[in-house]
């Protein structure tokens, strides 16, 4: 393999490198493609200030903040559909052959959903992706700190239902902002 200057593999050659992702966020990876599709109106400067954190956050509420903007684009079924398949389309151009993809459902019912439909349209989702993309993956279904134990189960709940065996467990570490 060809090196690049200081013998360190250039940006091309590490995009093409096969690679695992073991730990990313759902509601953290939105494209400005796929956020312009669900606000038309949005310029690149609006995309930079309020989706993607900034170099050096103050602290974890300054990070937490942009994480918020994506969670309330994404509470329709088309809407959780289109950032699903724009992040296997992301991780197909970055040669990512399998990830493990983490978020929250309960933060996804704003405008009607269940937890049940939300898990069900991802879980779905991801699976056409998967079979499109060739990328394989599972869904880490998130319970967040302060959440209750009853919010908990819920989230926990589904990983029983869906025979698929896409959705291996849940997790947390999100503390609060
Ligand atoms: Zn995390």
């Amino acid at each position: 393999m060809n090196k690049g200057e200081n013998n360190l593999l250039t940006t091309e050659e590490i995009r093409a490198l096969p690679k695992v992702e073991l730990h990313m966020h759902l509601d953290c990876c939105l494209s400005f493609d796929v956020v312009s599709k669900l606000r038309p109106s949005i310029t690149k400067d609006t995309f930079k200030n309020e989706f993607i954190a900034p170099g050096k956050c103050k602290n974890l509420a300054d990070f937490l903040k942009v994480i918020d903007t994506s969670i309330q684009l994404m509470q329709t079924e088309n809407s959780l559909r289109l950032v699903t398949e724009d992040l296997f389309n992301q991780l197909q151009q970055d040669n990512i052959i399998y990830a493990e993809i983490r978020f929250a459902p309960l933060l996804h019912l704003e405008q009607g959903l269940s937890p049940e439909n939300v898990v069900s349209i991802v879980e779905e989702s991801m699976s056409e992706a998967v079979k499109e993309t060739g990328v394989e993956a599972r869904l880490i279904l998130c319970t967040l700190r302060h959440f209750t134990e009853e919010q908990s189960m819920t989230t926990a709940k589904p990983v029983e239902d869906f025979p698929s065996k896409k959705i291996p467990g849940t997790g947390t570490h999100r503390p609060i902002a």
